[in-house]
């Protein structure tokens, strides 16, 4: 029998499915070991051991074993220590925030610890929960979550001539670069897209702002478009796929 170890820390459930007969194999992002993945024996038949904790968005105290170089930890108990009402009972605040767990999922490693990436996602899911929905609260934790990661977009100079940001030029993002191009070497990208100065302060303000302070930060109606098309494309293009629940949430939110 190989050893394990015992672990304990608070963790949020990021997508959960069957496994089996009777278990659910989960995946957590958790605050001390970074994304996990579990099995919970047995918690499709006994739902006295883990009642609905399992279910996408719940926040918990995990108790889990893990064994030396098994990618599968065993989920032993957890403690609930909120559901998140609010984000469950409104249909917009549900998307969004299975958006940012789905974003969450998809730019983190297995098994490797980011308290800034936890705090980020805890932090976004309280601001959904206690904040009407808005937009733009989507492109701050995309912009956050980039930076994190190690992705940030360029935005404080042209890519191509390396000319700093100047207030009266006009600029374009390119993808492919990962971030601005001046309008003098504009014809080196064709395909990259307009960006007025007003988004490009607006998405650096969101990226250098105080967690505390980002519920405030307001985009205009063209910042808002310029932002979830630039983001939004950027994303597409380094994940290699496009995100499921992104397109869901564009088709509700604009019916
Ligand atoms: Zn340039």
């Amino acid at each position: 029998m190989s050893a394990s170890i015992n672990c304990r820390t608070e963790a949020i459930v990021l997508k959960s499915i069957d496994y089996g007969e009777s278990d659910r194999i989960v995946t957590f992002y958790t605050l001390d070991y970074g994304k996990i993945k579990g099995i919970a024996k047995g918690a499709r038949k006994s739902k006295r051991r883990f009642a609905n904790a399992l279910e996408p968005f719940s926040l918990l105290q995990l108790n889990f074993s893990r064994k030396i170089q098994s990618g599968l930890d065993f989920i032993e108990t957890c403690d609930v220590l909120t559901h998140f009402p609010a984000i469950r009972s409104n249909l917009d605040k549900t998307l969004a925030a299975s958006y940012l767990l789905d974003l969450t999922d998809k730019f983190t490693p297995e098994q490797k610890k980011s308290e800034p990436s936890y705090h980020l996602l805890h932090h976004f899911l309280l601001l959904i929960e206690n904040k009407p929905f808005s937009e733009a609260i989507l492109r701050l934790f995309e912009i956050r979550l980039l930076g994190i990661s190690g992705y940030a977009p360029v935005l404080d100079y042209c890519l191509h001539c390396k000319a700093p940001l100047e207030d009266k030029k006009r600029y374009f993002f390119d993808v492919a670069k990962g971030g601005l191009i001046c309008n003098n070497c504009h014809h080196h990208y064709p395909d990259a897209i307009p960006v007025s100065p007003g988004t490009i302060k607006t998405l650096k303000m969101g990226r250098e702002l105080d967690l505390d302070n980002l519920g405030r930060l307001l985009f205009s109606v063209q910042s808002a478009d310029e932002s979830r098309r630039i983001l939004h494309d950027f994303i597409i293009r380094i994940l290699g796929k496009d995100v499921k629940s992104f397109r869901v949430l564009s088709d509700v939110t604009r019916a």
